[in-house]
């Protein structure tokens, strides 16, 4: 036995109070999790002080989508054979304990996944950064279908113990708001990068009570007047927002902002003042990046820690706090630009609202001095109609702004953002997002991952992705016959995996067609499913037509608040029954709808799938990050030039991509004329689809909604046009591409041929060159090894 299987044995009996041949596996996985603490929990310390005392970027962010980190972490450690070893010794199986671990789903979707594939890239760099979070109890809800209703349960991530965070009580800080005072305690989740023994650090704020009950209280018989500050406090750092655009419960949501940057900015500055005893080079040691505007508030706040807690005046704190923070932006959504009512910050934190009406009147006051006309200062004012705006806080305090995409950073610049960009043009810049390939290659695709060694005769893709750029041309038949290999075993796994999962039969032979991530109309699920309604009223008609076996997968949360969205999912399940059960047509055609998708379900999806669908509505989708997930696994993109889409056919060029519809360019000419109405009335075939949503063929269960979906297709509903999306507009090139490329997925060389093309030219889509941009760009920090 080795140091690691002897250690694990010994923690999975700590665990479990018995040996480990009977402990369960869930209890087996606490062992090995804690084994990993123990292995790393030198060089992590170490990390940390060596990153203290020189320059360090701070990542801000409310969302960390982590996914699992048991295997992650063996991979990175080089421990994987040890640990299955171990497991075998007492007579179990390391697969079967790693699906015990749950996903830490502190995060909803792509904003709160780049985080974590950030850190990731961070740690195997050696680039000093951390990153900032809250501790939420429960992550993003978990998804169950009801007859085909989406129902949303908590989901309670860590109530069974997670050793992958270790809390650090003597770092505690307190957050205080005008109505209540509450302890911040940090719990720290290692970073191990791949190949190299630097630990990164994730801190996820706690809030807890300052005293746990009000023993007062609870001994005159009041037993919940005893509670009641305990139950708001942990209100602070018990939900995640399960929403990515609009927000609810503000007050608590504001709350929760502030609680995460207050802590956070509290020890940045204690530790600057300790290791360097002066503010002066205080920007020179550190900066922050602002993961959209949700901790924006830690403009305001570190103006407040420099002069009310540490006596700077204005001009001085001003100077360090614009030279600190730097401003992502992540969406053109206009509902997705915070704003927040005045009297919130005024009932939480009069004296940030004071820092804020300074920040406004002096920017006023600026502003007025470039010759600016009243309206345009009005508008772009940190406060005006009676709300802080933090967008504009963040263009105006931030030494950089930028975009997620090349287009996205356009339509900032001209859109979303223009005001500034005329003020301001040199902040902005762009940095493309990207995904890390150790978790979405190496990790999920075993198979894939083992052909790269072997053709690039070494693992050094694993740690620099631009590698296989110099393998592009070096696909041949034997390669393209392993690719096909590959997928099909893919395949297979994963059929076996969802009919376990949900009892669904699915045909490894047909063509994987796979769209998965937040349900939301500007990402045009509608369309995706318009299309296999159409298909399958095509296969009706004429049963011998020369149609390719196709499974339609899906997987999407909607937020609980969003309707239109939720009517979504329950059309495509009842697509689904319609399909499914359907004798004839079922032997052809499958609809797939994943339950509860999530980042660890992603990994089980990726690796088999053939076909990529990016469909949204040009302009709307940032960047996209499953996009690029797909592409390093080898399947095509069936999309719109939209976001990433557009420097994915960039890199691999049109012909190894399936691209459709309108482009963000034309859309403004093509709306000013567009009357949905025609499309229906014109385009073969769409009538009878979008008359099935309300005849009789698809049951909403009596809620009106499929009623609801036809009526926004095709009219005007108040201040939003018919069909705001353009989904009647797209759809007969969607068809069109989408039939094609099935036919030509029959030359099975030539599509073995398109995918390698896809792996290879991938590495631009690796996180580690985003960070590397953002490192020598942004942050100006350098690899430091321990
Ligand atoms: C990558 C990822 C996303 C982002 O998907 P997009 O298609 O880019 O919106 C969302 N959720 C999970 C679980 C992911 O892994």
């Amino acid at each position: 036995m080795t140091d690691f299987t002897t250690a694990s044995a010994g923690a999975v009996r700590a665990v479990s109070g018995r040996p480990p041949a009977v402990s369960t596996p869930m209890e087996f996985w606490q062992g090995l999790s804690a084994s990993v603490v123990d292995q790393i929990a030198d060089n992590w310390y170490a990390t940390k002080e060596l990153y203290r005392k020189g320059r360090r970027q701070h990542y801000f962010s409310a969302e960390f989508l982590m996914g699992r980190a048991l295997l992650n972490n063996l991979l990175n450690l080089g421990l994987v054979d040890e640990a299955k070893e171990a497991a075998e010794a007492f007579g179990h199986d390391l697969a079967q304990i790693l699906e015990e671990e749950p996903d830490a789903a502190l995060g909803n979707g792509g904003l709160g996944r780049l985080a974590a594939c950030f850190l990731d890239s961070c740690a195997t760099q050696d680039l000093p950064a951390v990153g900032y979070g809250i501790l939420y109890r429960y992550g993003l809800f978990k998804q169950e279908f009801r007859n085909g209703f989406q129902t949303e349960h908590p989901d309670s991530w860590m109530e069974e113990g997670y050793p992958l965070v270790i809390r650090h009580e003597e770092e505690m800080r307190i957050v205080d708001y005008a109505d209540l005072k509450v302890r911040a305690v940090p719990y720290d989740m290692p970073i191990t990068g791949y190949g190299t023994k630097n630990v990164g650090t994730l801190r996820l704020w706690k809030a807890e009570p300052m005293e746990e009950f009000d023993y007062d209280a609870f001994n005159s018989q009041r037993f919940t007047d005893a509670i009641v500050d305990r139950e708001r406090t942990h209100d602070i750092s018990r939900v995640l927002y399960p929403n990515d655009t609009t927000y609810e419960g503000k007050v608590l949501r504001v709350r929760q902002q502030y609680f995460f940057v207050s802590a956070s900015l509290q020890e940045i500055v204690e530790n600057h003042l300790e290791v360097h005893g002066t503010f002066e080079n205080f920007a020179e040691y550190n900066c922050v990046q602002l993961n959209d505007t949700h901790p924006v508030l830690a403009i305001p706040e570190l103006m407040r820690l420099l002069m009310d807690e540490h006596g700077l005046g204005w001009a001085e704190a001003w100077k360090i706090v614009s030279k600190t923070f730097a401003y992502t932006n992540h969406t053109v959504l206009a509902e997705a630009l915070e704003t927040w009512e005045i009297s919130i910050f005024d009932r939480l934190f009069p004296r940030i609202m004071e820092i804020v009406w300074e920040i406004d009147r002096r920017f006023r006051m600026e502003m007025k001095e470039l010759g600016l006309d009243d309206g345009r200062i009005n508008y772009m004012a940190p406060v005006s109609n009676g709300v802080v705006h933090m967008a504009w806080i963040a263009c105006y305090a931030s030494y950089s702004i930028n975009g997620v995409a090349a287009l996205h950073t356009e339509i900032i610049k001209r859109e979303t953002l223009g005001e500034w960009h005329d003020i301001w043009p040199e902040k902005f810049n762009n940095k493309t997002n990207g995904v890390t390939p150790r978790r979405w290659l190496n990790q999920c695709n075993p198979r894939l991952a083992a052909l790269l060694t072997e053709v690039t005769g070494g693992d050094e893709w694993v740690r620099d992705l631009d590698v296989l750029k110099n393998y592009v041309d070096a696909g041949n038949e034997e390669i393209y016959d392993r690719l096909n290999e590959i997928k099909h075993a893919n395949k297979v796994d994963f059929a076996k995996w969802i009919k376990n999962r949900q009892g669904i039969d699915i045909d490894p032979e047909a063509i994987f067609d796979v769209q998965i991530k937040r349900l939301h109309e500007y990402k045009r699920q509608l369309l995706n499913i318009m299309y296999v309604l159409d298909l399958y009223f095509r296969l009706k008609d004429d049963p011998q037509a020369d149609i390719p076996p196709r499974v339609f997968i899906f997987g999407a949360k909607a937020a609980p608040g969003y309707v239109r969205a939720k009517a979504i999912i329950k059309l495509i399940n009842e697509v689904g029954r319609l399909v499914n059960n359907d004798p004839e047509v079922s032997k052809v055609l499958k609809v797939v709808f994943v339950e509860n998708y999530n980042v660890s379900p992603a990994e089980k999806i990726i690796p088999a799938a053939d076909v990529s669908e990016q469909i949204s509505t040009a302009g709307k989708e940032a960047s996209g990050t499953s996009n690029m997930k797909f592409m390093m696994n080898g399947a095509l993109t069936l999309g719109t030039l939209d976001g990433a889409n557009v420097e994915i056919v960039d890199s691999v060029g049109y012909d190894n991509a399936y691209i459709f519809g309108a482009r963000e360019e034309e859309l403004p000419e093509l709306r000013r004329t567009y009357d949905p109405r025609h499309q229906y009335e014109t385009v073969p075939g769409l009538r009878r689809v979008l008359d099935a949503f309300t005849d009789g063929t698809l049951d909403d269960g009596g809620t009106g909604m499929f009623h609801d979906l036809r009526w926004s297709l095709l009219n005007t509903n108040g201040y939003e046009p018919a069909d705001m999306y353009y989904l009647l507009g797209d759809f007969e090139d969607y068809r069109k591409v989408r039939d094609q490329m099935a036919k030509d997925y029959a030359d099975r060389k030539k599509w073995a041929a398109m995918t390698w093309k896809n792996i290879t030219e991938s590495g631009r889509f690796s996180s580690d060159r985003t960070i590397r941009d953002y490192a020598n760009e942004v942050w100006r920090i350098e690899p430091t090894k321990i």
